[in-house]
């Protein structure tokens, strides 16, 4: 027989499912990609075809065998990470979904959320759920899922319903409908889920209107679920994570005080808060962030809604550039960034402006502004907004970064990484594996098979590939900020009711 050498991780995000298999060494062997379907019904609406995704994620897993020669019997393990909050709910006896998907950026249940935070329940559920009553969040959907769909109240009510977020209903198809579970770390974006006593809260369902009965069972995310059956092999299904999470635990993250940054079209950051929960005060988020069986860390987590998406839309609606990666050459095309900043608040401001009226905004033009001005301060927000959120994090929890760690598409980006250190003051350390979600949820499956021995092994698994220190001097660096924060001042407020 074949030693086993690899494990498969199932990457299955918002608009791609991908199946990348690593080895012992946490090389990347083999890697497969599907883009699925979005559908926008109305406008703030977005919905996936449960089944497309699925579909998807299957075929990928195939295809990255198929590619690499590698048969089912080397696989140790499937480790599953997955887009959060999107919410399913099917029926139990016949698979089939009752509604679309509802994506996490759906829109759709913010009057439910606004009357909820009437009733004031902030608080209450900002206690028990380390989160902000808000539509991004499972409970919500489920919730318009049941009051919508004709006959689904009634059908939940009997037990003949079940929900689930991504990693549930995959886990789920896969064991052929035997097994249902979520891990912590995806209960606990569900805003249902009590992330003190790792329980389904019986208040908050209440308050939903939500059965108990339909809810999967909450466990770790790094145990044996259940068997999937890979061309005829049985392969254990033992690890899983929100995407996020799995970031942090492929970073290697594993210790109070440890942070990381995925500068993807929003950016995520997330510390290591340690095992003693920490409510914040201000609009970051606590969340379960690392669930072994022993070992249970919080993490606070700060979102910035518009990160490489401002690289996009230059690219995209201005025509400033080419691609993506043409920003860095340009932004080392001039010196400086000219004296223009770019706050893009398209959506508004998150942590730690909380803005819903704040606007974009690019200030300080003159007649000697060129184009390169404009695409280096729309690559300088993005560090500027991670420095905020830096700064939220450290305020909110007394302990101090001293390095972070950082992945995603645009932390390739070296000008970025730079200033980003430099705009901080923190040295920024970018990993050889950039696919770090994945390779969270590989180092899960793999943890709880043995494939791995412990996270001393894992921890040394993970190879700097560079690392930006500071070099700016300290006055720049304050003339910098607070043009940034002289910027921010004029964007906020701009939309009237
Ligand atoms: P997501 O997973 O959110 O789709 P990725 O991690 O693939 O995002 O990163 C893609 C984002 O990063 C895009 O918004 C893109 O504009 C931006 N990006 C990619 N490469 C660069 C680069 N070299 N410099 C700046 N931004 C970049």
């Amino acid at each position: 027989m074949k030693e086993k050498q690899y494990v498969i991780a199932l990457d299955q995000g918002t608009t791609s499912s991908r199946a990348i298999i690593f080895d012992r060494e946490q090389n990347i062997v083999s890697i497969a990609q599907k883009e699925f379907t979005q559908y926008f019904p109305r406008p703030g609406w977005v919905e996936h075809d449960p089944l497309e995704i699925y579909r998807s994620q299957i075929q990928v897993m195939e295809e990255a065998l198929k590619k690499s020669g590698i048969s089912p019997r080397e696989v140790a393990a499937i480790g599953i990470t997955n887009q959060r909050e999107t919410t399913i709910v099917w029926n139990r006896h016949t698979g089939q979904p009752v509604y679309p998907a509802i994506v996490w950026q759906c829109r759709r249940t913010a009057e439910i959320c606004e009357d909820l935070i009437g009733r004031g329940l902030s608080v209450p559920v900002r206690e028990k759920t380390g989160l902000i009553i808000d539509a991004y969040f499972s409970g919500t959907k489920i919730k318009w899922i049941l009051e919508n769909v004709p006959g689904a109240k009634e059908m939940a009510e009997r037990g003949d319903l079940l929900f689930g977020t991504v990693d549930t209903w995959l886990v789920w198809n896969m064991t052929g409908g035997k097994v249902h579970v979520t891990d912590y770390t995806n209960a606990s974006r569900t805003m249902l889920f009590n992330i003190r006593s790792l329980t389904w809260d019986q208040e908050i369902l209440r308050i939903l209107d939500i059965p108990q009965s339909m809810l999967p069972r909450a466990v770790t995310s790094s145990q044996i679920y259940g068997q999937y059956l890979l061309d005829g092999v049985s392969v254990p299904i033992s690890g899983m994570a929100g995407d996020q999470q799995a970031a942090l635990f492929g970073q290697a993250c594993f210790d109070q005080g440890d942070v990381k940054n995925t500068y993807g079209t929003g950016c995520f950051l997330l510390m290591n808060t340690g095992g003693s929960l920490v409510i914040p005060k201000s609009g970051l988020l606590a969340t379960i962030g690392i669930a072994l069986p022993d070992r249970l860390h919080y993490v606070m987590e700060g979102s910035v809604f518009i990160g490489g998406a401002v690289i996009q839309w230059l690219r995209d609606e201005m025509g400033l550039l080419k691609s993506s990666g043409e920003s860095e050459e340009m932004c080392l095309n001039v010196k400086d960034n000219g004296g223009v900043y770019f706050v893009p608040a398209f959506t508004g401001l998150g942590a730690p402006y909380w803005d819903m009226y704040a606007r974009g905004a690019i200030l300080g033009l003159t007649r000697g502004t060129k184009k390169e001005h404009i695409v280096r301060a729309a690559v300088e927000s993005m560090a500027f907004q991670t420095k905020d959120l830096l700064e939220a994090i450290q305020e909110e929890t007394g302990l101090m970064i001293n390095a972070l760690k950082v992945d995603g598409g645009a932390s390739l980006n070296r000008f970025l990484m730079q200033f980003q250190a430099d705009i901080s003051g923190i040295s920024i350390r970018r990993p050889v594996i950039s696919e770090t979600t994945a390779l969270g949820a590989a180092c899960l499956a793999g943890l709880s098979t043995g494939f791995w021995q412990d996270l001393e092994q894992l921890r040394q698994g993970w190879r700097l590939e560079r690392v930006f220190t500071p070099q700016m001097g300290e006055k720049q660096r304050r003339l910098l900020l607070q043009g940034w924060q002289r910027a921010v001042k004029r964007s906020q407020g701009w939309q009237q009711e």
